[in-house]
């Protein structure tokens, strides 16, 4: 019998046994201690995750595009850095759903804040799962995974 889709992290697609935490999330214990220790890696280690990473400040400049969204998005990350995110490189996110998230988490002292959201990419809308994680210097670390067709490697 398949385990009830709640206990399936939708990070790592696995079923831990332990569940998802935080619920709404669906994202396995191992899997969020992982995704909060991103802001303290180096960029060469960023760049090898294998799911997007991108550093906004509170106005949605890009301060670091990882290797893993360029090639998600189709964009060279080099291009990008330095470009703002909501205006320039992915409008699709300039909703309240995503902006104003994130707008809101940067200036809260919020946890980890995790939600499924859809990419309208040229090749089509991708749907991913997005986390939030705050670093100490007013930023956030956008985690992008992919669900569903395209699930990264
Ligand atoms: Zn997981």
């Amino acid at each position: 019998m398949n385990p009830p889709p709640a206990r399936v992290c939708h990070w790592c697609g696995k079923d831990s046994g332990f569940g998802t935490w935080p619920l709404p999330s669906h994202i396995c214990k191992s899997c969020y201690a992982e995704l909060l220790g991103v802001p303290a890696l180096t960029r060469e280690e960023i760049d090898t995750l294998p799911y997007g990473a991108i550093e906004l400040d509170a106005t949605g400049s890009i301060l670091s595009y990882n290797q893993a969204e360029g090639e998600l998005a189709g964009l060279d990350p080099a291009r990008v850095i330095g470009k703002n995110f909501f205006k320039q490189v992915a409008p699709c996110t300039d909703v309240k759903a995503f902006h104003g998230r994130l707008a809101e988490f940067i200036h809260s002292d919020a946890g980890p804040q995790s939600f499924a959201f859809i990419f309208q990419f040229p090749g089509g809308p991708v749907e991913v799962n997005i986390t939030f994680i705050s670093t100490d210097r007013e930023t956030a670390m956008v985690l992008v995974h992919t669900l569903g067709s395209k699930p990264m490697p």
